[in-house]
């Protein structure tokens, strides 16, 4: 199979700006320390990352409620190949844990050494923020579990 000609274009830099109006809320409490979701005040369905309207019940009536973040490893997976927009990152692990309140949340797992990473492991949802003024939040291990500092 013969390769198509190509140039070298000028790369391309892509940022992104999320609409935030309606979850606000929960970028101010990650600045706090606080871990917010919504909850569904006509069904009760927990939300995280917290969203405006119920996808169960269509109801847009949503409280806010603080989670306690700590939960518990459900899968991870070592990102070594990374998009465009983490290419200045280290690699990193991505994981999934099934928090106490019963939601399921996807964060960088950070703080611990692969070795130390097990499935079902104890982790804790943490805000972080960036030099830069970015938020986001991140999952640590609970003490004791492989932490690595
Ligand atoms: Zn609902």
């Amino acid at each position: 199979m013969s390769e198509l000609p190509v140039i070298n274009s000028r790369s391309l830099e892509l940022s992104y700006k999320i609409p935030i109006s309606k979850t606000k809320r929960f970028w101010d409490g990650l600045k706090e320390g606080k871990i917010l979701a919504t909850k569904c005040r006509r069904c009760g369905k927990l939300y995280f990352p917290p969203v405006a309207d119920c996808g169960a019940c269509y109801s847009s009536y949503m409280d806010w409620v603080e989670l306690s973040g700590e939960g518990r490893l459900v899968t991870y997976t070592h990102v070594i190949v990374k998009p465009a927009s983490f290419r200045d990152e280290q690699p990193y692990t991505v994981a999934v844990a099934e928090l106490k309140e019963g939601v399921k949340a996807l964060a960088w797992l950070t703080n611990v050494k692969r070795k130390d990473i097990k499935i079902g492991m104890g982790v804790r949802l943490v805000p972080k923020q960036f030099t830069d003024g970015r938020v986001a939040y991140v999952f640590t291990p609970l003490t004791g579990e492989g932490r690595d500092q």
